[in-house]
């Protein structure tokens, strides 16, 4: 069972926490100064007083590229891996067996594994995983993949949908924008806005979620002409979802990309 936390987002510019480390360091400075001058012997000043002093003075940075591991704890993330669970539908199937359940479920794992590594609360769920009712959390994505049929010469491409269920259109439009943006830069494969479905916009696990979780599905490519990336190189194919999944999470700047 899983214990739903509040939906916590890391702000990267807020400005509190330098205003607070900066008058955190002036604080130490003084300390250390009034210590020194009343305390110690003339000798401490031939040393490597005057480095200590201005490692101190220097600012440190705040925000930036890397978040440490205590600002991701108790961010929640919820990844569905397609089709997992579902009573024997592998989803989609080419003619060697190879099928979209043991690629989505390869795919979601490294997600996962990559996202706990950085401290994130992953919880990997099942197609109808009883956890999705009601499910809160910073966000929640359903990864698929699309069909090995032969005869679409069209077979290429990764596919974003939004939930149209969720309560901030705001957060569901910047989920989808750093997942279509940061997924299409990693893996190379083309945006294919125009062939979403209403399987995509009308994903059953959208209605079953708590309406505060930005959530989305990704089609990550189509197991016929995406074959190899998607079968040899899920390494490739899990970086960029987290990182569309941490562009989300750290609000890091995000362009809507232009549909073909
Ligand atoms: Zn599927």
């Amino acid at each position: 069972m899983t214990t739903p936390t509040p939906l916590r987002l890391h702000r990267a510019n807020s400005g509190a926490p330098r205003t607070g480390r900066i008058l955190q360091t002036t604080f130490s400075v003084a300390f250390l100064l009034a210590t020194l001058f009343t305390g110690f012997s003339p000798k401490m000043f031939s040393g490597n007083f005057g480095t200590l002093i201005s490692g101190l003075l220097t600012p440190q940075p705040v925000g930036g590229e890397a978040v440490p591991t205590t600002q991701s704890n108790n961010i929640r993330i919820g990844i569905v891996s397609g089709h997992w669970g579902n009573g024997g539908d592998p989803g989609a199937v080419c003619p060697d067996g190879t099928n979209e359940l043991d690629v989505n479920l390869a795919i979601a794992s490294l997600v996962s594994q990559q996202l706990e590594a950085r401290g994130y609360v992953i919880d990997l769920l099942q197609e109808f995983d009883p956890r999705l009712d009601g499910y809160q959390a910073a966000l929640m994505l359903s990864i698929h993949s699309d069909s090995c049929d032969a005869t679409n010469p069209d077979a290429t491409g990764f596919k974003v949908a939004a939930s149209s269920y969720s309560r901030d259109n705001n957060l569901t439009d910047r989920l989808s924008a750093c997942l279509e943006d940061r997924y299409g830069k990693i893996t190379g494969l083309l945006f294919q806005s125009g062939n979403i479905t209403v399987n995509m916009t009308d994903y059953h696990a959208f209605r079953a979620i708590d309406p505060s979780t930005p959530a989305a599905i990704i089609e990550v490519g189509f197991l016929y002409l995406d074959r190899t990336l998607l079968v040899d190189h899920p390494d490739v194919v899990a970086n960029g979802l987290v990182a569309g999944i941490l562009c989300f999470v750290r609000s890091e700047s995000v362009q809507p990309v232009p549909t073909p």
